[in-house]
């Protein structure tokens, strides 16, 4: 009989999510002075169109590794609402505790819903839903501003709204001199849209990547593969959920979608700092050998510049995880010192421009 009593206790321990491993964590360095947190502010659940209960997306959550999430579901589109009979703040609180015990951070958010323009706009660090369920879409948004919520345009480019050209409308100057709209996303699932990164990057607005997940996450995410969510990194003072709001009121993010990384120059040159550390340089009399050890779970690919023509080296060269790596270098007779200048073509500083990038000797 004691023993029947043990296994139930332990089934129920495995059943609340107690007990999960973080296996599908993904190692991404800190910057020298913030850390890296791993965000995504763009999920549904069954309280929208989503197909799974809330707790399931702080239970994926968890074992991804990621640092905090956001629930938002759609105000204008709730195709269940028959069978979950609930107002617009509910999935927040069905997993308010669940997430806190997990140590999942968790913004309250929403998805404004409307057809372009304006399109879909996620709210988050708000404190009320309901009031952003009105008519006229400006409404929604000036309640949204009155919880001093901080707002980005979704899936500018998303084919369903935007068929032929991912276009910047009369609405969101409207949203953006009013102070309704805060960043863009630059990539939402798989999709990277470079027009917004370039409207991030002219009018200082913050590049989001989310996943906008509405399945089970692995049904759209191979893990086996080594495939992970579209995710935003927040390079924060602390890990909590003030220091990512004073985080992305500052620009201070980057999109992980694939093997990319887009975002802000500095941030992208402070992130492979700290990844890939030059461990060694051996000169001889006409060569170099450069070893670097990168710390990461992030790949990088290198593309020869612009360079010295005495200065022999790859031409294009991947960096693989968690792995040391031996560059070597000819040197034309005479040359004792110098650079071998590259670019990290998956991070990307603008649309179609890696980061620019050297090592020295
Ligand atoms: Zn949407
Ligand atoms: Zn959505």
């Amino acid at each position: 009989m004691k023993r029947i009593y043990l296994f139930l206790a332990m089934a129920g321990m495995l059943q609340t999510g107690f007990g999960q491993s973080k296996d599908k964590d993904i190692n991404i360095p800190d910057l020298d002075n913030y850390k890296t947190l791993k965000c995504d502010f763009h999920i549904h659940t069954v309280f929208s169109d989503g197909l799974v209960w809330p707790t399931v997306r702080v239970d994926e959550a968890y074992s991804e590794g990621l640092d905090a999430i956001a629930l938002t579901e759609h105000i204008e589109y709730r195709p269940h609402k028959d069978d979950i009979k609930a107002d617009h703040n509910r999935s927040y609180e069905i997993i308010k505790q669940y997430a806190k015990d997990r140590d999942v951070i968790l913004i309250k958010g929403s998805e404004i819903t409307r057809s372009m323009a304006p399109g879909h706009h996620n709210a988050i660090f708000i404190t009320d839903s309901n009031p952003l369920d009105t008519t006229d879409f400006k409404d929604a948004f000036n309640a949204a501003k009155s919880q001093k919520a901080f707002i980005f345009w979704n899936h500018p480019g998303w084919d369903a709204q935007q068929p032929e050209k991912t276009l910047w409308w009369d609405e969101h100057t409207y949203l953006y001199e009013n102070g309704c709209m805060h960043g863009i996303e630059v990539a939402n699932g798989k999709y990277y849209f470079p027009e917004a990164q370039q409207w991030c990057l002219d009018k200082k607005l913050t590049m989001i990547g989310t996943s906008d997940i509405h399945q089970p996450i692995q049904t759209d995410i191979d893990f086996n593969k080594g495939e992970h969510r579209t995710m935003t990194l927040v390079f924060a003072k602390e890990r909590n959920a003030e220091s990512i709001r004073e985080a992305l009121e500052n620009r201070r993010t980057a999109v992980f979608v694939g093997d990319k990384i887009i975002g802000e120059e500095m941030w992208l040159k402070d992130l492979f700092d700290n990844a890939v550390k030059i461990e060694n340089i051996e000169k001889k009399d006409k060569s170099v050998r450069i070893t670097i050890y990168n710390d990461s779970d992030l790949r990088f690919y290198l593309k020869k510049i612009k360079h010295d023509p005495g200065i022999t080296y790859f031409r294009d060269y991947e960096i693989k995880p968690n792995c040391r790596h031996t560059i070597n270098v000819k040197l034309d007779s005479g040359i004792i010192s110098g650079k071998i200048d590259f670019e990290v073509s998956n991070m990307l500083a603008k649309p179609g421009k890696g980061l620019d990038y050297q090592f020295r000797f």
